[in-house]
């Protein structure tokens, strides 16, 4: 089953799409954190996701569809699908995706601009190891400090308040049509993500889960 999270920036894509890849045991393909890693290696190819990244642009759409396929072409992964956390995110992915793998289900966390602008400002995510944490919502244990593995809390290098007028404009422009393209293929479900981690995952229990 292949089940792809849509939704604004600080959705809660990343964690619920952690919790269903979990609970139905399908691995998680999460693009923005495989580009993370791609541009902290430094280079060619780190470097020009990075001229994308840093200033909150989607890197061109024939990188990121080469970079999907070959993750999914990695034999850690077998037939029986995948959580998609970050892609399709426009629909000339979508229409390339949808070539060669069949979308099962769509979860559109939706939440309004003034809600994300909130938590964004609110967002920190670990340095070492990429856990997310909100100081409004998910507080760590230690203030600054990562409970996984003590590593530093930071702002992430794309929530300035530039990248996040960029990002916020291009989701409007470019990805809330993926949900109108996937409620006509009957494969929508929307769920008001406006509500704490815990309601959200109950949410997604009770229309996802419990319908698979
Ligand atoms: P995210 O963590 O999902 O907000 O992604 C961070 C950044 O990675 C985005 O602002 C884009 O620059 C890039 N990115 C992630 N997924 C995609 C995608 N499917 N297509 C193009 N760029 C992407």
């Amino acid at each position: 089953m292949n089940i792809i999270f849509l939704g604004p920036q600080t959705s809660g894509k990343g964690t619920q799409a952690k919790f269903l890849s979990e609970k139905l045991n399908l691995p998680l393909i999460t693009t923005g954190d495989i580009l993370r890693k791609k541009k902290t290696l430094g280079d060619e190819e780190g470097k020009l996701i990075a001229t994308y990244i840093d200033v909150g642009e989607l890197v061109p759409d024939n990188l990121i569809n080469r970079i999907v396929r070959e993750e999914l072409d990695k034999n850690t992964y077998d037939d029986n699908g995948a959580i998609f956390d970050g892609y399709p995110r426009n629909l000339v992915q979508a229409e390339e995706f949808e070539k060669y793998r069949q979308v099962d289900k769509v979860v559109f966390l939706d939440i309004p601009d003034g809600v994300v602008l909130k938590r964004l400002a609110a967002r920190r995510i670990c340095d070492k190891c990429g856990a997310i944490y909100n100081l409004i919502s998910k507080l760590p244990t230690k203030d600054g400090t990562c409970d996984k593995c003590g590593g530093k809390l930071v702002q992430r290098e794309d929530d300035t308040e530039r990248a996040i007028a960029v990002r916020l404009n291009i989701y409007h422009k470019l990805t809330e049509p993926l949900t109108e393209h996937y409620e006509k293929l009957g494969k929508l479900i929307r769920i008001d993500g406006t509500g704490t981690i815990e309601e959200v995952r109950g949410e997604i229990t009770k229309h996802v889960i419990r319908s698979t």
